[in-house]
């Protein structure tokens, strides 16, 4: 058997970053072999610096426990160490971006997390069953730059997985989706940690998150745009209109959504059909992580709901219910992923085994 792929995890002491090494414990093709982390973070054994705030539950894999975390922002510290990194880094969007191309630079592919690189033309936002197809952009944005073996590729806003892929099921089928109407209930996890404060959170509702309706109405139009000239261009449609809430769970974004088709309008009956038989290339090329079912439909009234259903396909898949006709718009329904596993480290892992065995990281 093949070696193990060694990679990085930037921000390894973060929420994300923290995901990032519980997932990859015993993952079939990649090996964590370099943590980094902030300053603050630096020169610490990983096991100290996530003393008293390890919140994954379980222990520290054995493996990382004992690795010191170096410094994130020297991107030289991790040459020979691993072969490429996981970016789960919270600072400055222009800091990151430097950062990020830094490492590339020095031909460390970069699977990022966070948001900087996401408007960048040439780098592919990544929702493995919807647009693997704009891993085609990487050949022109390694020319761009003049980079040998590195490149970029980042993941979406966590809050989209929720609802992109039934969206795009809809679309593939033939059923364009024209406005969109959205409000997501957002758990304190996909605010990092520690997050926000118990005060605001406990016994509340915050309806307001920075930036993120903004993210949630733009993204949506990257993720289902198409590579011409080297370039994402954006899709036109669908028109958004989102109101993002920070909501008292741990873990588990949910989203209420309303639809209007462009044209074509499917029963209710055509649409749980396909969203069940709803597959891509990740389910086609049998990646690690990948679920066998991306999207589940639930026909309980009550469901989904963060607790009961966040773990569902091990925390990869987008669970529907209360699909139902809508007064407004064609069709609404409650859907629910789990932010720091689909949302964030899972699905940049997903994205990762999708470079891997399409042969992004042949001769690292
Ligand atoms: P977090 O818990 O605040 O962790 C931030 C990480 O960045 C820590 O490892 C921290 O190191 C490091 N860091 C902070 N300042 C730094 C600096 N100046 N130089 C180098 N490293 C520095 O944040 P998070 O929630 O894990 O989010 C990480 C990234 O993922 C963000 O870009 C976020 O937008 C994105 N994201 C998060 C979610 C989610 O659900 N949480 C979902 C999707 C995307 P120290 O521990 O040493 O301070």
């Amino acid at each position: 058997m093949s070696a193990k792929i060694k990679v990085g995890v930037l921000g390894a002491t973060g929420m994300v970053g923290q995901r990032y090494i519980k997932l990859l414990e015993n993952h079939p093709w990649f090996e964590v072999t370099y943590v980094a982390a902030s300053p603050r973070s630096a020169g610490k054994a990983y096991k100290d610096a996530v003393k008293n705030r390890w919140l994954i539950g379980e222990n520290i894999p054995a493996g990382v426990a004992d690795l010191t975390v170096e410094d994130a922002n020297d991107e030289k510290k991790a040459l020979g160490k691993c072969q490429f990194v996981f970016s789960a880094l919270e600072m400055g969007k222009e800091e990151i971006k430097a950062l990020e191309a830094a490492y590339a630079a020095e031909g460390i592919p970069v699977v990022s997390n966070a948001s900087a690189n996401r408007w960048t033309e040439d780098v592919p936002m990544l929702v493995p069953e919807i647009n693997y197809s704009h891993l085609d952009v990487i050949a022109e944005q390694k020319k761009h730059h003049g980079w040998d073996k590195g490149f970029i590729a980042v993941k979406p806003n966590c809050s989209l997985q929720t609802y992109m892929m039934p969206i795009h099921a809809l679309i593939q089928a033939g059923y364009p989706v024209k406005r969109m109407v959205v409000t997501t209930l957002q758990a304190t996890s996909g605010a990092g940690y520690p997050g926000v404060p118990s005060f605001d959170m406990i016994d509340n509702i915050v309806p307001f998150i920075g930036g993120e309706e903004e993210k949630t109405e733009k993204e949506c139009l990257k993720i289902l745009g198409k590579v011409q000239d080297g370039k994402i261009v954006n899709a036109e449609y669908p028109v958004v209109s989102s109101t993002c809430t920070r909501v008292p769970v741990i873990d588990g974004h949910t989203a209420c959504v309303s639809l209007e088709f462009a044209d074509k309008k499917p029963s209710l009956e055509e649409i749980e059909k396909i969203w069940t038989s709803y597959k891509s290339v990740p389910q086609e090329l049998n990646l690690p992580s990948a679920p066998e079912h991306p999207i589940v439909v639930r026909h309980e009234e009550n469901r989904p709901q963060p607790r009961r259903d966040r773990e569902t396909e091990k925390g990869m898949a987008c669970v529907i219910g209360r699909l139902r006709p809508c007064n407004v718009f064609d069709i609404k329904f409650v859907s629910l992923s789990h932010n720091t596993k689909r949302g964030a480290a899972l699905g940049g892992i997903l994205n990762a085994e999708l470079l891997k065995a399409k042969g992004f990281f042949d001769n690292l």
